[in-house]
């Protein structure tokens, strides 16, 4: 299986899942998922804001949504899914607004990069007989706005829903529909381990690229000449991810914050042992480590992950290249 064969497979609904999607945000995340929904039928009617009359200037102008309104709570009247997509750090005060003016059976979901953290801030003020099953849609890019969404920006990629104890089996359902028949695969696990795994796969990655990234900056005029002349080779990789949202990456790291640490505690023995096998000159070791993480980056590709053409997928003249099935992003971002 990989991204072309899933692709060709996602076809519109006959009937539309829901009546009403509000969508509170419309950046990237928003955005797509209001193109999305609309490509494949999956909702009646979409109802967007965000929080600057700019993009919902923009939302209008691109037509992504039957109305676009001026509140929270406006978007969410007479709405039977809603899904909030705006940063972490703001869904608690989002839902402050909102809890009130729910209707009763509808189901409140989120697309936050943090699971742990959304369920503890959003829940206590989402009112009874309202279905909440958080979701974290695991695809993304390094840009943000309701220009950068795309229809295809979920087909092929995981969405992870973190209900809490208790939530109605038939609405967690309900979602997962939603989200397959934008083209997700779906998969439902705890919060906390939504977090410990997203830490390692998602986070640190970030963290080491916004890293990597800053410290070249500093060596200032080497940064000026050569790593910039030279950024074909893995720096480039960094720099694109290095590129991503700085709101929505802050939120992410005071929210996982835990996890983080953990899978940092870790990354920082495992550098400690090649630092050590470099300044010993351990060829045995270094070869041992770059071996088994080959392996991992073939697996991926073979799960359909990631595009097997080399470079990354990136057109070059040489070499047979397969079409990408979206504009080129960091995988796992999210
Ligand atoms: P984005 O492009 O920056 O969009 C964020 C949207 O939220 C904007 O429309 C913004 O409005 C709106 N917003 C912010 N505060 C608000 C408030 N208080 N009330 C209403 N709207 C508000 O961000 P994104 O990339 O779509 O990310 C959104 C969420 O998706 C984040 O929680 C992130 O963790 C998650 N996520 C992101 C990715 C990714 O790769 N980017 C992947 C998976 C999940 P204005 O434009 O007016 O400020």
């Amino acid at each position: 299986m990989n991204f072309w064969l899933k692709r060709r497979d996602v076809v519109a609904q006959s009937a539309p899942l829901f009546n009403r999607l509000a969508l509170i945000g419309a950046g990237l995340i928003g955005s797509s998922i209001a193109r999305a929904a609309r490509a494949q039928n999956a909702v009646r009617e979409i109802v967007a804001t965000a929080q600057s009359a700019a993009t919902r200037r923009r939302v209008a102008e691109l037509g992504l949504a039957d109305q676009v309104v001026e509140s929270n709570a406006a978007a969410v009247a007479g709405a039977d899914l809603i899904i909030v997509c705006v940063p972490v750090g703001v869904c608690g005060a989002v839902a402050v607004e909102i809890g009130r003016h729910l209707s009763p059976g509808a189901i409140v979901s989120d697309v936050g990069s943090v699971k742990g953290a959304v369920v503890r801030e959003m829940g206590p003020h989402l009112p009874n007989g309202v279905h909440f099953v958080p979701a974290h849609p695991v695809a993304g890019t390094e840009h943000s706005g309701p220009d950068a969404g795309f229809a295809t920006l979920f087909v092929g990629r995981w969405c992870i829903l973190t209900p809490p104890q208790g939530t109605d089996t038939a609405a967690v359902e309900r979602l997962a529909t939603f989200w397959s028949a934008l083209g997700a695969n779906v998969e439902t696990m705890p919060p906390e381990h939504h977090d410990l795994v997203l830490a390692i796969t998602s986070h640190l990655p970030h963290l080491i690229a916004y890293t990597i990234v800053g410290t070249a900056d500093e060596l200032a005029e080497v940064t000026r000449s050569e790593v910039l002349k030279f950024s074909a080779g893995g720096f480039r990789d960094f720099t694109r991810i290095a590129a991503s949202d700085p709101i929505m990456w802050r939120d992410v790291f005071l929210a996982n914050k835990d996890a983080v640490l953990e899978m940092l505690g870790t990354f920082n023995e495992d550098l400690s042992q090649l630092t050590r096998a470099i300044r010993r000159g351990d060829g045995e070791a270094l070869f041992a480590h770059f071996t088994r993480t080959r392996a991992i980056r073939r697996g991926i590709v073979q799960i359909g992950q990631d595009s097997p053409a080399p470079d990354f997928g990136r057109p070059h003249p040489d070499l047979p290249v397969e079409p990408l099935p979206r504009p080129y992003a960091v995988s796992s971002d999210d």
